[in-house]
């Protein structure tokens, strides 16, 4: 059920389903598929349990849709503050009605010194390098209100992307196992990385998950 969705987070490549026969059953893992082609000096093994990465995905995917049955819209705002944390999408806004409104002013002036220089208020060459002047800027306006625009729009599909996200989770309430259907449906990858031994001799093994449309949440 995990098929094409568990990667090595060091190599990039999938983790490889393995299974090793025990005295008391079978043992199931994954290991780094580069590894297990090239060895060490390609990447390290990644090894995880596959029960321990089992329960680990299924409880955070318990953790989210408790949290989306309990306050849908505090869940989607989380969400949507979250996603928002390291960009700079209120000062995209702000920048696009400036260039907006500078564009417009231009306009003005441009219509205005067309005017100036019908009457003769002005010279042919102030008028040629005003002209010159005006147009670089619309030009430059120009570029930078599309790229502007795009980044404001892609702000707007995130939030419809969160808003995707939260309803599919709705439709799994308080998950008891895994379905290869809601993996696909919630979660894009799932990044292992190589497990570390703490000082005390713990083991401690980080796993990302990537859900789908929305990227890694915390
Ligand atoms: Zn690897």
């Amino acid at each position: 059920m995990f098929a094409g969705l568990i990667k090595c987070a060091d190599c990039g490549l999938a983790l490889k389903y393995a299974t090793v026969k025990k005295k008391n059953g079978v043992r199931r893992y994954f290991n780094c598929s580069t590894y297990s082609q090239y060895g060490k000096e390609s990447c390290s093994i990644h090894y995880i349990n596959y029960d321990n990465l089992y329960n680990y995905v299924l409880s955070r995917l318990q953790h989210w849709s408790k949290l989306c049955e309990a306050d849908e819209q505090e869940m989607l705002k989380y969400l949507i503050k979250d996603g928002e944390k390291n960009s700079a999408d209120s000062y995209a806004e702000r920048e696009l009605k400036k260039a907006q409104k500078r564009l417009k002013e231009l306009d003005g002036l441009l219509a205005k010194l067309y005017e100036d220089r019908l009457s003769e208020k002005i010279t042919e060459r102030n008028f040629d390098s005003l002209c010159a002047k005006f147009q670089t800027e619309q030009e430059q306006l120009d570029v930078r209100i599309s790229e502007l625009t795009a980044e404001v729009n892609a702000k707007a599909d995130r939030q419809q992307n969160i808003r995707n996200w939260v309803e599919t989770i709705k439709k799994y309430s308080d998950p008891k196992e895994l379905t290869a259907e809601m993996l696909n449906a919630l979660i894009e990858r799932i990044a292992v990385h190589e497990a570390e031994t703490l000082e005390n001799g713990e083991k401690r093994q980080k796993v990302d998950i990537y859900y789908r449309f929305i990227g890694k949440i915390d």
